[in-house]
Parts: C-alpha cells; sequence; structure tokens
C-alpha cells in the first residue's frame, strides 16, 4: 500500500491523485507499489483459498504490504469460515431434529456456510485487479499486522 505524503490517505491502486486532499502520489510511492503488486499478485490471490493462506503467511516476501494485506484478510475469513461453517451445520441438525423450525433453520445454515464463498470471491477479484479493498463487514480487522 502507499499513502499519501501530505494528508497519510491510502492510495488505492490505479490512483494517482489522492482522493482526499488532491496531492499527487510520489512517483517512487507509485512504482514500489505496482511491483508490488506485479511480484506478489499469486500470494494475494492464495490468501482466500481456504487453508493455502498458509502461503503467503509464510513465503510472501515480508516487505511486501500487498501480500501481508491480503494474508491477513484471507486469514480473518479462514477464522469466520470455521465459525459459520459450524454454526451452520449445527442450525441444519437442529433444524433436522424440531421439524416445524427446520423450514428457517436449515436454509439459514445454508445460508451461513456459502456466505464464505462469496467473500472468498470477493478477495479474489480485489487480489487479481491489484486493490487493496477490504472484505465487506470481515475485512476491517487485523490479525497479521
Ligand atoms: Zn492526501
Amino acid at each position: 500500500m502507499a499513502y499519501c505524503t501530505n494528508c497519510g490517505k491510502e492510495f488505492k491502486s490505479g490512483e494517482h491523485f489522492c482522493t482526499a486532499c488532491g496531492a499527487k502520489m510520489a512517483e517512487t510511492a507509485e512504482k514500489t507499489y505496482e511491483k508490488d503488486v506485479a511480484e506478489n499478485k499469486v500470494f494475494a490471490i492464495f490468501a482466500y483459498i481456504g487453508i493455502l493462506v498458509l502461503i503467503p503467511i509464510l513465503a510472501a516476501p515480508k516487505d511486501s504490504k500487498f501480500a501481508r494485506f491480503h494474508a491477513n484478510q484471507g486469514l480473518v475469513l479462514l477464522i469466520i469460515e470455521v465459525i459459520l461453517s459450524a454454526v451452520g451445520a449445527f442450525l441444519e441438525l437442529l433444524g433436522g431434529v424440531l421439524w416445524i423450525l427446520g423450514v428457517v433453520l436449515i436454509p439459514a445454515g445454508v445460508v451461513l456456510q456459502a456466505l464464505p464463498v462469496i467473500w472468498m470471491i470477493i478477495g479474489i477479484v480485489n487480489a487479481a485487479r491489484g486493490e487493496t479493498k477490504e472484505l465487506p463487514i470481515i475485512g476491517q480487522y487485523t490479525i497479521l499486522k
């Protein structure tokens, strides 16, 4: 990630002027960011594919802010995925026993288990585009600095 030298706001990929204060992005920062994206895009994509998040965590260059950003997002997603899949499975089980509530519980369980797939697709698209956008809802959490 590159930051505005004037106000500190983060530059998204493809931006050459700060959206907050209008300052031009420093050329060195721009080059560094673009190089980071080009070299570490594969690591960033792996971050969203389940346990493969370990590849960017362990193998991506330590100074790659782009890979690190996506590794963190992927790790948060993996943890949420485990929780949602357990809760979803429990709801489906409960729905199977309490047959009246099953009408509500079983679809709710299916939705909870499907959510991570949507986040995964969003994350992969962001990584492939060279963007450092947070995932909706869960992307605000930081585990890896
Ligand atoms: Zn600025």
